[in-house]
C-alpha cells in the first residue's frame, strides 16, 4: 500500500491553530494589545471598524521590528520572548508561544508597518491567508502598526458564526479594559467607526478605574495593599453596598496579566464575609505579584487560566487581605442580623417616595367596588381584577356561616371606612412586609414586589400614553458611563424618552440629562440610570420578553423600595393604595404572591389545627 501520511502545509496548520487562538475580533485585539505592551510601548491606539469585522488596527510607539523580524513574526513558533525551556519559568511578558501573529495572518488580510528607533526606514509587509503579498521599505514612525482587515475572509464558517456588532464590540471593549487596567501608566485610546470611545491618559489605578467606569467610582473604592513573602496584592475592591447583581467588574491580574480563576474569586468573596447583600457580586480590581516560577500559566492557549504551586496559602492570604482592607476603612457596619440589609435605597431616599402619577390615578378609587374601577389609561388589555370580589365573597360566606354580625353592603363599608382608612391599620413587619388590618382580615404584602408592580405598570402606561410626563430640570446634569453601559443606554434612549427621561448623547461616553419623569421623585441621575442599565442587562438573560416590558421590568426592579427598608406609616399606606390600582395586583407577572390574606376561615383553620 502506498504511503498516506502528509505533513500539513504551514498555511493549513496555521488555520487550524487559529481556530484555537482567534475565535472572534476580540481575540485579535487581545493579542495585538499584549504584543504592544511587551514591546515597551507607552502609547497604544486601537482602531476598530464594524465591531472589528472589517478592521482592527493597533498602532504603538514600542521598540519596533527589524526587516527580518517583521517577516519572521508571522511564522509559527516565532517569538522573541522565549529561547530555552527554563525561560518559561521567568516569564514576565504576556506572549511567548509565538503563534498569535501566524494565526491572525492565516485568517485575515494583514498589513504591518514597523520601524526600529535607530533605523532610517521601516518595513511594510502585506500578508493574506499566510501568503506574503508585499514586503518593502517604507517611511514610517518608530514602533509598529498592525492592521487586520476582513477577519475570517477565507473561513466563511467562522465569519458566519460571529455575533451582532453590538455584542462583538462589547467583547472588544472587555479585552481593551483587561489590558488597559493593569497598564494604567500607559496612554490608551480606542476609536470605533471613527468615534472616540476611550482616550486614557497615564495615571494610577484609581484614576484608570474612574476613567473607564466614570468619576462616581472614586467614592466606591477601598484600597487593598498587602505584601507577604509569597504574594503581594494591590488594587481596589468595591464597597459592599455597591456590589452588583451580576458578575462583571471582577478583575484579577497576575503580574499585570488578566486571568480568570474561580478559586481566587472564592477567596475574595470569603473575605467579604456577610457584608455583601444577598445575591450580589463584589467588584474588584486586584493585581497579584508572584514569582513566575511558582505559577503555571501555560495551561491554556489564550492564557487566562493559571495554576499556583501553593494554592492554599494564596487563598488564605487573599481572604485575610480583603477582610483587613474592609475593616481598615471601617466598611464593616454594625450588622443587625434580624433584618436583611437594604442596599439599593439609601434611607434619605425614603423621604422622597415615588408619587402617584397625576394622569391616571382615580382618587376615589374603591378597591371593593368593581363598578368604580377605572383601569389605568390604555391598559385595558390587562385582565380586570377579580381577586377582590372573590375574597370579598368568600369572606361574606365565611362570616354568614359563623353567624357573626351581618356585613355592611360593599358600598357603605367602602364609603364610610375605606376612603378614610378609619378601620385600616398599617404596620410594617420585619422591615419587609406591609401588614394591613381591616375589620375582616389581615393582609401581608411584600413591600418590594408591591412597589415593583406599581412602578412596572406606571412605566408601561407611560410607554403607551400619548403624552410624556416629564419635568424639565432646572440644571441639566451630565452622566458618565463606561463603554459597555453606553451601548446599552444608546439602545434604551428612545424608550427612556417615552417614559419621561430626557437624555441626550454628549459624545464619548457622556450624556446630558435634561429631564426626569415627573411621576417619580428621585435625586442622583447617575445612580438611577446606572441601576436601570444594570437591571436591563440582567433581565436580558433572565427573562425572554418584549422590549417594552423588559424596560418596565428593569426600571421597576432598579428603582423599587427593597425588602429591609424601614417605611413610615404614610409610605405603607401609599404603597397599599397604589398597589390596588394595578391589574392583578395580588401576584407578580411570574405568579409569585404579592399579597397573602389571612381571613377568618384561614385563621380559624390555624387554631383548629393547633388544638387537635
Ligand atoms: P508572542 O507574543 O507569543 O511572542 P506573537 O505571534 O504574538 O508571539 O508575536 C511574535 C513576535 O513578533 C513577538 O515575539 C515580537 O518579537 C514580535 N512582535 C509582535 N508584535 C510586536 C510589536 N507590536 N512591536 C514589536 N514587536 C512585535
Ligand atoms: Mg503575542
Amino acid at each position: 500500500m502506498a504511503d498516506i501520511i502528509n505533513v500539513l502545509p504551514d498555511s493549513v496548520a496555521n488555520q487550524i491553530a487559529a481556530g484555537e487562538v482567534i475565535v472572534r475580533p476580540a481575540s485579535v485585539v487581545k493579542e495585538l494589545l499584549e504584543n504592544s505592551v511587551d514591546a515597551g510601548a507607552t502609547d497604544i491606539k486601537l482602531i476598530i471598524n464594524d465591531a472589528g469585522k472589517t478592521l482592527i488596527q493597533v498602532i504603538d510607539n514600542g521598540k519596533g521590528m527589524s526587516e527580518t523580524d517583521a517577516r519572521l513574526c508571522f511564522e509559527r513558533h516565532a517569538t522573541s520572548k522565549l529561547r530555552k525551556i527554563d525561560d518559561l519559568y521567568e516569564l514576565i511578558t504576556k506572549g511567548f508561544r509565538g503563534e498569535a501573529l501566524a494565526a491572525i495572518a492565516a485568517v485575515a488580510q494583514v498589513e504591518l508597518k514597523s520601524r526600529l528607533p535607530e533605523a532610517d526606514a521601516g518595513t511594510i509587509i502585506e500578508i493574506e491567508g499566510s501568503v506574503c503579498k508585499k514586503q518593502e521599505p517604507i517611511a514610517c514612525a518608530t514602533g509598529t502598526s498592525i492592521a487586520v482587515k476582513n477577519l475570517f475572509f477565507n473561513v466563511p464558517a467562522r465569519r458566519n458564526f460571529l455575533k451582532s456588532n453590538n455584542l462583538e464590540t462589547k467583547h472588544i471593549i472587555e479585552e481593551f479594559e483587561r489590558v488597559a487596567l493593569p497598564h494604567h501608566n500607559l496612554s490608551w485610546s480606542l476609536m470605533h467607526n471613527g468615534l472616540e470611545v476611550y482616550n486614557l491618559r497615564p495615571g494610577n489605578l484609581r484614576q484608570r478605574i474612574c476613567a473607564l467606569y466614570g468619576a462616581a467610582y472614586n467614592e466606591r473604592l477601598v484600597p487593598v495593599n498587602e505584601d507577604t513573602s509569597i504574594i503581594a496584592v494591590t488594587g481596589f475592591i468595591g464597597k459592599p453596598e455597591f456590589a452588583k447583581r451580576k458578575r462583571g467588574e471582577q478583575y484579577f491580574f497576575i503580574n499585570d496579566r488578566y486571568i480568570r480563576n474561580a478559586f481566587l474569586h472564592h477567596a475574595v468573596n470569603a473575605g467579604f464575609e456577610d457584608l455583601l447583600p444577598k445575591e450580589t457580586f463584589p467588584s474588584y480590581w486586584l493585581n497579584i505579584t508572584i514569582n513566575p516560577a511558582t505559577i503555571d500559566i501555560n495551561i491554556h492557549p489564550t492564557k487566562t487560566e493559571i495554576n499556583f504551586e501553593d494554592e492554599k496559602s494564596v487563598y488564605s492570604i487573599l481572604r485575610a487581605t480583603i477582610k483587613q482592607s474592609l475593616g481598615k476603612y471601617s466598611i464593616s457596619p454594625t450588622l443587625d442580623f434580624e433584618q436583611e440589609k437594604s442596599f439599593d435605597l439609601p434611607l434619605s431616599k425614603l423621604q422622597s417616595l415615588p408619587q402617584a402619577p397625576q394622569l391616571s390615578v382615580n382618587k376615589d378609587y374603591n378597591p371593593f367596588n368593581l363598578d368604580n374601577y377605572v383601569a389605568p389609561r390604555k391598559l385595558s388589555t390587562f385582565e380586570q381584577q377579580t381577586n377582590v370580589t372573590k375574597s370579598w365573597d368568600i369572606l361574606q360566606r365565611e362570616l354568614s356561616k359563623s353567624g357573626s354580625e351581618p356585613l355592611p353592603t360593599r358600598s357603605t363599608f367602602d364609603q364610610e371606612h375605606f376612603n378614610t382608612h378609619e378601620h385600616f391599620d398599617f404596620v410594617q413587619l420585619l422591615n419587609t412586609y406591609i401588614v394591613v388590618r381591616n375589620p375582616l382580615e389581615l393582609l401581608l404584602i411584600d413591600q418590594q414586589l408591591a412597589h415593583e408592580k406599581i412602578i412596572y405598570h406606571r412605566v408601561l402606561a407611560q410607554l403607551h400614553a400619548e403624552h410624556t410626563a416629564m419635568q424639565q430640570k432646572l440644571f441639566p446634569t451630565t452622566l458618565e458611563l463606561n463603554a459597555q453601559d453606553t451601548l446599552v443606554l444608546q439602545e434604551l434612549l428612545p424608550q427612556l424618552q417615552k417614559i419621561g427621561f430626557e437624555i441626550n448623547e454628549f459624545g464619548g461616553n457622556s450624556f446630558v440629562v435634561n429631564g426626569m419623569p415627573s411621576y417619580f421623585n428621585f435625586d442622583g441621575e447617575q445612580n438611577v440610570i446606572e441601576k436601570i442599565i444594570e437591571q436591563y442587562k440582567n433581565n436580558s438573560t433572565e427573562f425572554k420578553q418584549e422590549a417594552q416590558s423588559r424596560l418596565a421590568m428593569s426600571v421597576a426592579m432598579g428603582l423599587s423600595i427593597k425588602r429591609g427598608s424601614l417605611l413610615s406609616k404614610e409610605e405603607l399606606k401609599k404603597i397599599y393604595k397604589d398597589l390596588l390600582l394595578c391589574p392583578n395586583y395580588e401576584t407578580t407577572n411570574t405568579g409569585k404572591p404579592i399579597v397573602v390574606r389571612l381571613n377568618k376561615a384561614l385563621v380559624q383553620a390555624l387554631f383548629e389545627r393547633k388544638s387537635q
